[in-house]
């Protein structure tokens, strides 16, 4: 275990010992804990695998009389339980800015060893206001996942159910995020003893940095995991049917509470934020919960009236078109929008379109002639009279 866990976690709450309790009952309190929750105990229980591995971590370190010294050591002077997770770390001391990189994937990249927790942990408990944000090793909630869906019109109007695949960072099934092959235990670093650190003085200073032959993790592994290549970590894939509701809107987030990644140590798990985007339409457009479309009508169809059979999103409706319909003209089936969760509905908001003809044959231009000769003026004369002021 790296350094940074020793810092973060306190084995002692672990294993629900005092910090001046002797080793004989250490190792009392060890067995009872890891009898309780072994996982064969707990068969189907999904924290069991968990609670006892940091049960045995915490004796790992307690049950060894120098690692426990070290274990002591090092809490003392990085201030032990006061120390938030992850804020700092050796080598790094107070006042000097996390790496930025710290704030996403923390744990999962970081050395290559799935350490856990870390400080998007700390960011999000306090925008969730979750717990898992202290210093002691509690449980921490698992990290929100964010991802994006792209749903055709129709299925965003009319709601539709779609499986979703994701891929996210999990814990290795086969060496329980160990990095070691099966049957073998990772190795504590010969170079800093498991610290995680070395030391280097230089004048009258001294220097901590991260140990370059275990990375900062604390241990080795000699044989790595086949499944991981020792990371102690792979990428899970995992399917999702996700409702989306009638009338999602393009740029709306979904929350789906609990189906992000896994907690730690019994913690809940994060949540999964579904960012969708509407593709459009090619007839029909969408404002809030009403439909919109524009229909194509002659300069005689709007004189004379008509009815017109249009499309909507599901289906087909007659739309009256009184005489002497203006261009531009809106009209309204009502219901014929998109429908709410309460039952309520929106409308269908016609547009029409006075369509001007580019090509007239000799018949109709001389019919259009008359026509105009017995046409009141269109009543441009507000304007006329204004442009008479400048001659
Ligand atoms: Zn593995
Ligand atoms: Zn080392």
């Amino acid at each position: 275990m790296s350094s940074k866990d020793w810092i973060e976690k306190d084995y002692y709450a672990v294993l629900g010992v005092a910090k001046t309790a002797p080793a004989d009952e250490i190792k009392k309190a060890y067995r009872k804990l890891a009898r309780e929750s072994h996982p064969d105990h707990n068969p189907g229980e999904p924290g069991a695998e968990e609670r006892f591995k940091v049960v045995s971590e915490a004796y790992a370190v307690l049950g060894d009389d120098a690692k426990r010294r070290e274990y002591d050591e090092m809490r003392s002077l990085f201030g032990s339980g006061a120390f938030r997770r992850g804020a700092r770390q050796p080598g790094q001391p107070g006042g000097v800015p996390f790496d930025v990189s710290d704030l996403f994937g923390a744990g999962s990249s970081g050395g290559g060893r799935f350490a856990g927790g870390g400080i998007s942990d700390l960011f999000s408990s306090i925008f969730s206001g979750g717990p898992g944000g202290g210093g002691a090793p509690g449980p921490a909630r698992g990290r929100d996942i964010e991802t994006e869906v792209a749903l055709d019109f129709d299925d965003a109007v009319q709601g539709v159910t779609l499986p979703l695949t994701l891929r996210a960072p999990g814990v290795c099934d086969t060496c329980h995020g160990s990095g070691a092959k099966p049957g073998t235990q990772p190795r504590t670093c010969p170079i800093c003893h498991g610290a995680g650190v070395t030391t280097r003085n230089q004048g009258a200073f001294s220097f901590s940095e991260p140990c370059r032959n275990c990375q900062g993790v604390g241990t080795v592994v000699d044989e790595k995991c086949p499944e991981c290549q020792g990371t102690g970590g792979v990428t899970k894939t995992r399917t999702l049917n996700v409702r989306f509701p009638a009338g999602v809107a393009d740029g709306q987030r979904i929350r789906l509470a609990g189906r992000g990644e896994p907690g730690e140590r019994g913690g809940p798990a994060g949540d999964l934020f579904v960012h969708v985007k509407v593709r459009p339409d090619e007839l029909f457009g969408r404002t809030g919960d009403d439909l919109t479309l524009t229909v194509p009508i002659t300069f005689a169809e709007a004189v004379l009236g008509t009815d017109l059979r249009v499309p909507t999103l599901d289906g087909a409706v007659t739309l009256r078109v009184p005489p002497g319909t203006p261009s531009g003209r809106i009209l309204r089936a009502r219901g014929k929008g998109v429908v709410r969760r309460d039952g309520q509905a929106g409308d269908l908001l016609i547009t029409l379109d006075v369509v001007v003809p580019a090509q007239l044959s000799a018949e109709a231009r001389t019919a259009l002639e008359t026509f105009a000769a017995q046409t009141p003026p269109a009543g441009r004369e507000h304007l006329d009279a204004r442009v008479r002021r400048f001659g």
